[in-house]
């Protein structure tokens, strides 16, 4: 299931940025998911609550940028917004699309406490 493994490899790396800046609590995550990827989030949404618990981001606010995606049609070049995963040309009903945008599946910041009132947004992905 990737849903799974995306959340395993986000629940590694945030104890990391914690750790890199003096061991701090993560207020919150904010994730970039391409609607184009292929996540399910009602999986995603399982696997992370299994998964974050007992560690860093366990009761941390997990926000998440859904990317629209977006691509083009190779025979017209014309550029398309696409909602789905398996959605066709819906100009000449074809499927060679070069994705644009919206395979996205990353951490985009992380918010860590540095003191009672002092956050720090560390940016992964700018
Ligand atoms: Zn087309």
């Amino acid at each position: 299931m990737q849903e799974l493994s995306l959340v395993m490899g986000i629940i590694d790396l945030a104890p990391m940025e914690a750790k890199a800046h003096g061991d701090r609590d993560a207020e919150e995550i904010l994730l970039d998911i391409g609607q184009r990827g292929g996540v399910e989030m009602e999986s995603f949404d399982f696997a992370w609550t299994e998964g974050v618990k007992d560690t860093i981001l366990e009761g941390t606010e997990r926000k998440i940028n859904s990317i629209r995606g977006k691509g083009k049609c190779l025979d017209y070049e014309t550029e398309l917004s696409l909602q789905q995963y398996h959605d066709p040309c819906p100009n000449c009903g074809e499927h060679q699309i070069e994705v644009l945008s919206g395979k996205e599946m990353k951490v985009k910041t992380v918010t860590l406490r540095i003191a009672d009132c002092e956050l720090i947004k560390i940016i992964r992905n700018p």
